[in-house]
């Protein structure tokens, strides 16, 4: 099987409709046109984004949270 075909380098270059991204969480292909999420230049699907964030993001410390707004109140 020949996978190597010149004709694929004649594919012209302002075909954006065909342009695809990898999705920078799961590695999936995303295509043009797909619902997807650029941040900081990395490409995300919708869902993945949602949970790439979840997993990076701390969650919020109350206590501590509250005990700022009493050290800034009595400042
Ligand atoms: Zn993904």
């Amino acid at each position: 099987m020949e996978m190597l075909d010149d004709r694929i380098y004649l594919t012209p270059l302002d075909n954006e409709a065909d342009k695809v991204y990898e999705c920078y969480f799961c590695d999936s292909a995303i295509y043009e046109g797909e619902d997807c999420y650029r941040v900081d230049n990395l490409i995300y699907f919708e869902d993945c984004i949602n949970k790439h964030f979840k997993i990076i993001a701390e969650k919020p410390d109350m206590e501590g949270y509250l005990a700022d707004l009493e050290y800034h109140d009595t400042k």
